[in-house]
Parts: structure tokens; sequence; C-alpha cells
């Protein structure tokens, strides 16, 4: 078997558990991906590890490969930017530091929100907790579920496109590390790092100058294939990736029954993942 085989797609690099904003377990969202196909798959929960070894595990038992991930929360100037962190040591204490840091901000700015949102409507703290799992990733997200449970909007999107969205003026942001840096700890922590949906419509997207300056810093790719990317702005990252050699993936952005993506809606080429797979120094994936 040659190694591209061990590790044979469909391959979906991007999905979220509910220790972050998604609403499933880490070991259901890979029972979720099995069941539409996949059989290469990456957690990515926002600013964590903590779902690795359960979806590893059912990774296992399922004969799939599993790829350790993270999606780290960036900001570029005002831009909120997510990074993608594929096979790092979780153990390095810088990137640890910093996730940390970023996790600990986003309680203290939720509970800001939610304060500002609890002046207008009937929402407390408390609702926010009960949507949580012990030790998520506290986002918007909860707070959009909380407004659900308490009859105030239908869905997280109806919670997104109104309370939720900035020019309502609940809007916080949190605190975040430039990209350079997000890059630059992911790649010392031994991984590979992807912008995830660097064009998304409607948000103003990074300036290329500051894309040049990630690439000559390490950054290993693009996530092009991603729902809320422009056909504009893919055909642009694509350019850029041929210029530079750079890795190309395509995900889903899994989220439960949070969003409406589906595992396997994109993917990632056998190929894009044998690259990785070979520039990862950080920490070995789990292979069946
Ligand atoms: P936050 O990081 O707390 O500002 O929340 C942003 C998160 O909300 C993103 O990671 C998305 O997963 C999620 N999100 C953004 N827009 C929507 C939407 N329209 N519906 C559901 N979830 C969304
Ligand atoms: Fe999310
Ligand atoms: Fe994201
Ligand atoms: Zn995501």
């Amino acid at each position: 078997m040659t190694d591209v085989q061990m590790f044979a797609g469909p391959s979906d690099l991007h999905l979220h558990s509910n220790h972050s904003d998604g609403t499933e377990s880490p070991a259901e969202v890979v029972r979720q991906a099995h069941a539409y196909g996949l059989r290469t798959v990456a957690l990515t929960d926002h600013d964590r590890t903590t779902g690795w070894d359960e979806a590893g595990a059912a990774a296992a038992s399922l004969g799939m490969t599993f790829i350790p991930g993270m999606e780290m929360s960036a900001k570029q100037q005002w831009r909120s930017v997510h990074v993608l962190g594929y096979l790092f040591d979780p153990a390095d204490a810088a990137l640890r530091a910093e996730t940390d840091r970023i996790r600990e901000d986003r309680v203290g700015r939720a509970e800001r929100i939610v304060r500002s949102i609890g002046r207008d409507y009937d929402l407390s703290w408390d609702d926010v907790l009960a949507q949580t799992t012990v030790d998520a990733t506290v986002g918007r997200p909860h707070i959009a579920d909380a407004l659900v449970a308490r009859g105030i909007v239908r869905d997280r999107t109806a919670a997104f496109d109104g309370i939720l969205h900035p020019r309502e003026g609940y809007y916080e942001p949190h605190y975040a590390p430039d990209p350079l840096t997000a890059v630059g700890l992911i790649t010392g922590a031994g991984g590979v790092a992807v912008i995830a949906h660097p064009v998304t419509s409607g948000r103003e997207q990074m300036p290329s100058a500051y894309i040049e300056e990630l690439i000559a810093a390490g950054l290993g790719g693009f996530e092009i294939d991603h729902r809320e990317n422009t056909e504009k702005g893919k055909r642009m990252l694509r350019q850029l990736a041929a210029k530079h050699d750079l890795i190309v993936t395509g995900s889903s952005d899994y989220h439960g029954t949070g969003k409406p993506n589906r595992p396997g809606e994109n993917t990632t080429s056998d190929e894009m993942v044998a690259r990785i797979i070979a520039q990862a120094t950080g920490t070995a994936p789990r292979y069946p």
C-alpha cells in the first residue's frame, strides 16, 4: 500500500464539535462524517484541542484516518481571520498560552454582549451557560442558542442576521493575535497553517501584501473550497497558491445542527492531505 492509500479520502479537514461551537460531541461528529462517506477527517474546534482523543478513538473504531487540528482566532486590524492549524504539538507552551488567552477573553466578551442584550431582551448569562458543554470555547453561537431557547429568535442564522450582527450595537470583539503571530505559533509548534475561508462574501479580506507576508512567514496554504468563499476570491487564491506552490484545501466547516453545512460538501484531495502530513512535525496523524 502506498502512503497516499493509507490516508485515502474523501477527506474533510474542517469540522467543529461541542468543545467549541458545534452541537455534537467529537465522537458524534466523526460518526456523522463517516455516514456522509468521509474516510479522513480533522477536528478543528476554535482555539482548543480537547476533543482530539475522543474524535481520534471514534475515527479508529470506524477505520478512518484522524488529523488533529484547530481553528485559531486571529485579527488583522479589525478583520477577523481564522487560521486552521494541523498536526501541531498540543503541548507547545507558546501556542497553549495564546489559545488560553483567547478563550479566557472570549468569556468576558460574551458576558458583556449578553449583559448588553439583556437590557433589551429577556436573556441572562445563565441562559448562555446552559447552552455550553463543560469548558466549551464560548462564542456568539452559544448566545444564539440561548436566544433560540428563550424563543426570541428562530435559529442561529436568524440570530446572526439580527441581534448578533454588529449593526445592532450589541457586538463586541474579543482578543485575538494577528495572523502573522497565529501562523508563527502554529508552525513553531510543528504544525501546518492554512487560512480558513479567506475570501468570505460580505467581509473585507486581508490586503494582498499582508497575505504575501504570511506566505513568507511560513503559511502552508488556503482553504479554497468553502461555501462562504466568493468565486472571484477563489480564483485569486488559486493563482496565488500556484505561484507559491501552496496547499489548497476544501472543507465543510460542519457545526452539527448549528449551520446548514454538511460533512463532505467540499473535500480535500489525497495529494493535499499527503502534503499536510509530510510538512507537519508536531504530532502524527492517527491511522486506522
Ligand atoms: P464568535 O467567534 O464568537 O464571534 O462567533 C463566530 C462563530 O459563529 C463562527 O465561528 C461561526 O461558526 C459562527 N457563525 C457565524 N455566522 C453564523 C451564522 N450565520 N449561523 C450560524 N453560525 C454562525
Ligand atoms: Fe464556528
Ligand atoms: Fe471560521
Ligand atoms: Zn470553522
